[in-house]
């Protein structure tokens, strides 16, 4: 008998083989979730990774779980990305939710029946979080009060629950900040029109609005001063699932180059014969081995203090990789790489979205900077030529 991880490795393949592959197209023109898809994604324990078997969750380590998107990844990168954003919600609620929560929640987001996402972007709040506006205000009775605005919010409209970051005073910074589960039908919610995206077209994005919007106390995920850095350790989570979906991005352009490439008739043979072809998947190649050991390496050093680098070293390299991927196998196809068919077009534009979302490659080269910073720190001093440094 496999190991858990291994099970839930083959439904994924299966999944993405199944249902992702040959729908795809269908619903990017469609411009819906496919409910039903991420239905059999629960079923088949896609939906709850990392939360507790108690609560219905698989269980599995970060290090495992995350493994997960490599294989959906192959399929399309944006459902991939929005089921780990689900199971990262899902993973928070059984981790920090209040008892009270978890017995609504836990087992619905779980199963996939109810599906979550996180709303921290604002308009004026992106890469800067500190300037964040939403603010909640803590009633006499214990409920939360909240007006505001989230931008690009995921799944918008079709999550069931939004794991909102708010404010709780009108200080500037973040150590007033934390985080409430809103459900989407709580009264005072409503969602802006929806981003036109075509090349993600089923993923819903738009803007949430609150007003007064009052929410239990229970709902409470993390308190008043641990808003900001407990999203920062979900944010870690979620660039090490962006660089494992990359991965599977990355094959996927692989593959459809050299299927194509080996039958490509050229001066007296197949275009896959051409050196100059080898080299250039060949470079492919690489980035894709490094990129899988550096998002695996970065997974399993969540939780320590390493954690946080590693996975700006992973969000910073492989989005990358995955963009030179795209563009590299759309030119082995020749003319026939921008035709929709082939799939290629679709592939540059997930690969330059996944470069954005969840803090930008440039805010992973600020995180990496400042480790940097850090460890010039404890070396000891290399003297500079006289004028050079301080006198
Ligand atoms: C498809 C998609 C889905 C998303 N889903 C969600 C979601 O579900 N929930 C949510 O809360 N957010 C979500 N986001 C928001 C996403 O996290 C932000 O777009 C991202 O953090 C960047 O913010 P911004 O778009 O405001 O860019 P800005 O912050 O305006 O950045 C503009 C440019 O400046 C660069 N930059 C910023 N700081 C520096 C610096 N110090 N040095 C050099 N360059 C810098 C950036 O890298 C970028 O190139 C989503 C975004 C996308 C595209």
């Amino acid at each position: 008998m496999g190991s858990k991880i291994d099970t839930i490795l083959a439904n994924a393949r299966a999944h993405c083989d199944e249902v992702i592959k040959p729908n795809v197209d269908a619903w990017n023109e469609a411009g819906v979730w496919p409910r039903e898809a991420s239905d059999k994604a629960g079923a088949l324990g896609l939906t709850g990774l990392y939360a507790p078997e108690e609560w219905g969750g698989q269980g599995l380590p970060l290090g495992e779980g995350i493994r997960v998107y490599e294989e959906l990844g192959k399929g399309d990168g944006a459902y991939a990305f929005a089921l780990s954003m689900h199971n990262i919600c899902t993973y928070a609620t059984c981790g920090f939710g209040t008892e009270a929560f978890k017995e609504q929640w836990a087992r619905d987001l779980t199963s996939g029946k109810k599906l979550a996402n996180f709303a921290l972007t604002e308009p004026q709040s992106g890469s800067d979080a500190t300037t964040m506006y939403t603010r909640a205000v803590i009633n006499g009775d214990g409920t939360w009060t909240i007006n505001g605005a989230k931008a690009w919010v995921s799944l918008a409209g079709e999550a069931d629950v939004y794991l909102t970051v708010v404010k709780t005073s009108d200080t500037p910074g973040h150590k007033d900040m934390a985080m409430i589960a809103i459900p989407k039908d709580a009264e005072g919610v409503s969602f802006g029109p929806r981003y036109n995206t075509p090349s993600y077209n089923f993923l819903p994005l738009s803007e949430m609005y609150f007003k007064d919007v009052v929410v239990s106390e229970d709902n409470i995920i993390l308190p008043v001063g641990q808003g900001l850095q407990g999203s920062l350790m979900a944010i870690d989570i979620a660039r090490c699932s962006i660089a494992s979906g990359c991965c599977g991005l990355i094959e996927s352009a692989l593959d459809t180059a050299l299927a194509y490439a080996k039958n490509r008739k050229m001066f007296g043979g197949k275009n896959l014969d051409l050196e100059g072809i080898q080299w250039m998947l060949g470079d492919v190649a690489t980035d894709l081995e490094a990129s899988r050991l550096l998002y695996r390496a970065a997974a399993n050093a969540l939780g320590t203090p390493e954690g946080p680098v590693m996975a700006a070293h992973a969000k910073k390299f492989v989005p990358d990789a995955a963009v030179r991927a795209a563009n590299t196998c759309t030119q082995v196809l020749g003319g026939s790489g921008l035709l929709k068919e082939y799939g290629m077009d679709r592939l540059s534009r997930l690969s330059q979205m996944l470069r954005i979302v969840d803090g930008t490659t440039e805010i992973s080269r600020v995180v990496i900077g400042r480790a940097l910073q850090k460890r010039a720190a404890g070396l000891p001093d290399i003297p500079v030529p006289k004028g050079y440094g301080e006198e």
